[in-house]
């Protein structure tokens, strides 16, 4: 990739920049805990986004996707708003540096990734804390601290692409390191690592390639379903809730609400159960808290569907270690914790037996914990 990227540079610019790469990312547990001012547990991924950039001594940014074999040339005012979505992302970075008082010059870059496109693996946030990284080592001696990059992005996203994100995706881009995953915690911005180096065994992304929309939107009755619970607790967020709590109130909340909350308090102890079974190399531990996830989302969050249940019910038939869906729900991809030499065994069969049933194949990604954003040499 870097040698592609270098090649179309010189052709279009002369000569060469530096080069920057940032990464996608997986949660590998802790879901729909983010709101609920939990813990989310997620980290860089070897699939990254990487540019090749020169300021240009002038205030117009000229840049190439090799991807999508486009040019986009923008100024750096608010109204310079590029037509192309893609360059938007680029731009809304831009714009967010300036707006906190940093500086952006005019620049040329040409880049391209292999983070897949909207598959939840987060390739918008690999492409914001690629440039935003860049940026800030080129134009600010690296003044902004890593937090307001990761800040950057998620404003990108909300002000220039209409996607009203929560932090996670700019922070595991940004933060990612090899070998580690990062607890984070949603309530107070505090985050540790903790190692993930599994010898014997590799994650494994099925994407499901389906995305349901349903009409009323689940998102939202989920999280008012939390408040709810929480208001009726007398506390902010489910974070402080326990089962005791929860029991107490069972007979004044409706069935739904209970099993919603129940779900979210579960879900926090498993971040902390996962956490420390990762502190003793315990992967058969982390593989059944993904089960029980997934379980969860299924039968007590109903975030679930069709396909991504059957995706976890071949896994376990396989053998493997563990399965649950990643992400929001109602489709998109699951994550899978498999012994190496169950690999290919794994892959051939859930390959086949959906392709069987759906009419389509899911998309396999082999991912290793990698670093995120960082400067190339
Ligand atoms: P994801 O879940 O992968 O983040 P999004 O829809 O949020 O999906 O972001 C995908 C968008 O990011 C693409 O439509 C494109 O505008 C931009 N993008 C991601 N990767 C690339 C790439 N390699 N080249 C150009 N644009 C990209
Ligand atoms: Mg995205």
């Amino acid at each position: 990739m870097k040698k592609k990227i270098s090649e179309i540079f010189e052709e279009r610019f002369g000569g060469h920049g530096t080069f920057y790469a940032s990464a996608g990312r997986i949660n590998l547990i802790g879901e729909h805990t983010d709101y609920n001012g939990g813990f989310v547990f997620p980290g860089a991924i070897d699939k990254v986004i990487m540019a090749e950039i020169r300021p240009n001594d002038t205030m117009t940014v000229r840049v190439f996707s090799i991807d999508l074999n486009e040019y986009a040339e923008f100024g750096l005012n608010e109204d310079d708003k590029p037509a192309q979505s893609w360059a938007r992302y680029i731009f809304g970075v831009c714009r967010e540096i300036l707006k906190r008082g940093g500086v952006v010059h005019g620049f040329d870059a040409v880049f391209a990734g292999n983070v897949p496109l909207g598959a939840g693996l987060s390739s918008s946030a690999a492409l914001e804390s690629c440039f935003a990284f860049a940026l800030n080592d080129l134009f600010n001696d690296n003044k902004i601290d890593k937090f307001e990059l990761a800040r950057i992005g998620q404003s990108t996203e909300h002000n220039y692409c209409g996607v009203k994100c929560g932090i996670m995706d700019q922070f595991a881009s940004v933060f990612g390191q090899k070998g580690k995953l990062m607890r984070l915690d949603c309530r107070s911005m505090e985050y540790e690592y903790f190692p993930f180096n599994p010898e014997d065994y590799e994650l494994i992304l099925v994407d499901s390639a389906v995305k349901h929309e349903l009409v009323d939107s689940p998102y939202n009755r989920r999280r008012e379903s939390c408040e709810r619970v929480a208001r009726r607790l007398g506390i902010d967020t489910l974070r402080d809730a326990d089962m005791e709590m929860l029991n107490k109130v069972k007979s004044d909340i409706t069935a739904e609400d209970y099993f919603r909350a129940k779900f979210v308090i579960e879900e926090k102890q498993r971040v902390l159960d996962v956490c420390d079974a990762l502190n003793r190399g315990d992967y058969e531990t982390v593989g059944e808290k993904m089960y029980e996830t997934h379980a969860g989302l299924s039968k007590d969050y109903e975030v679930s569907c069709e396909e991504l249940d059957y995706l976890n019910d071949i896994a376990r038939e396989c053998g493997v270690t563990g399965s649950r869906i990643m992400g929001g729900g109602f489709g998109g991809c699951t994550i899978n914790l498999v012994k190496k030499d169950l690999r290919d065994k794994f892959v051939k069969t859930v390959v086949e037996k959906f392709t069987l049933k759906y009419g389509h194949a899911p998309k396999i990604y082999d991912v290793i914990i990698s670093d995120g954003a960082s400067k190339l040499e």
